[in-house]
């Protein structure tokens, strides 16, 4: 249920409704558009009948949300949600921000070099996994702590921003003194305790979407962290499972432009992980750009060769930055920025 305020309303009438409707078991999330105020209402509806919020002062319509993904939806938000990260990163805005850097974290030598790299290229975001969520128990599965500090140092030495990957809850306090963003991979979409612990936290999240998740389930996934506070969320296609075996992932551009039609949300398409593949990395970010994508996320090595991990879809620094270069170009003919 969502409640439009008057465009006058005042903050004594938004108190008084929240107020009311806690007391009636429901849970209140305020959202402050530019022209109007709106509250999205969470819980046991039918109390409504009998108290009806179109007669409270300040109210102007009340809304019923038909989508199970209520906070998430674009019935709960109109307008884009843009979400901030440090002084220039702003997701769901006119300019498309790029996440960039290797799949591991490896080194401290190896971060800082990667980071010049990117950032010269145009990168925002420093990405590096510290904990790592391998299929085989016996691979590289990450520096821990250690990574996380190559990785924030690199990130403050440049001028990035910082993201990377949080498994287990247990690790969250940690990861949230280093990273800017915190990263849920694909394995964990559908992980509800790690969801509702991260939506408790402040810190901008970026929820994959699971390897044979629908677009529904995505979104059900991401309510889940805005139904426990936290709104900065972005929507992340990373490819889902298919029946073609020719590519790692089958990379579904169909789901950018729809969820941002579905969602106020920022979406980000990573093209490293939805092909698997060097050479389609690419043309898969240019289209991505033009269904409509607010962020990218690539994967760059110094030499891929010798990468810890995901070394086969990792793009070398030379051909990121030409890659930003054409990306350039798509946006403008899409009227957006990179
Ligand atoms: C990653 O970003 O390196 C990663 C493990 O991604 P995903 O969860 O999409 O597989
Ligand atoms: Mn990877």
């Amino acid at each position: 249920m969502i409640v439009v305020l008057k465009s006058n309303a005042t903050e004594e009438q938004i108190k008084y409704i929240v107020e009311k409707t806690k007391k009636l078991g429901l849970k209140a999330n305020i959202s402050r558009g530019v022209e109007r105020t709106v509250i999205g209402l969470i819980g046991p509806e039918d109390v409504l009948r009998v108290t009806p919020l179109e007669i409270f002062p300040g109210v102007e319509k009340v809304i019923p949300v038909l989508a199970p993904y209520r906070l998430v939806s674009r019935e709960f938000k109109k307008e884009n949600s843009v979400i901030k990260i440090g002084r220039d990163v702003r997701f769901g805005s006119k300019k498309i921000f790029v996440m960039a850097g290797p799949c591991s974290v490896e080194s401290a030598k190896g971060m800082r070099s990667i980071a010049r790299k990117v950032k010269k290229a145009g990168a925002t975001v420093l990405r590096g996994g510290a904990f790592k969520p391998r299929t085989s128990p016996y691979d590289f599965q990450g520096l821990g702590e250690e990574g996380l500090k190559y990785l924030s140092e690199a990130g403050k030495e440049f001028g990035l921003a910082t993201i990377t990957e949080v498994m287990d809850t247990r690790d969250l306090d940690l990861i949230c003194k280093y990273a800017d963003i915190l990263q849920i991979g694909a394995r964990n979409m559908q992980n509800s305790s790690l969801l509702k612990e991260i939506g408790k936290t402040k810190k901008p999240v970026m929820l994959k979407r699971g390897i044979s998740a629908t677009v529904k389930e995505w979104l059900m996934s991401a309510e889940y962290i805005l139904s426990n506070g936290n709104f900065d969320v972005l929507l992340c296609e990373r490819g889902i499972r298919t029946f073609e075996t020719a590519t790692r992932n089958t990379f579904d551009v169909n789901a950018v432009a729809l969820v941002k039609q579905l969602s106020h949300l920022p979406v980000i398409a990573d093209p490293s992980h939805g092909t698997g593949v060097r050479k389609l990395v690419g043309n898969v970010a240019k289209a991505s750009v033009a269904a409509g994508c607010d962020g990218l996320m690539i994967e760059v090595h110094d030499s891929p060769e010798e990468a810890f991990s995901d070394g086969q879809q990792s793009l070398v620094p030379k051909q990121f930055d030409s890659l930003m270069k054409d990306l350039k170009k798509i946006a403008l003919a899409v009227s957006r920025e990179i």
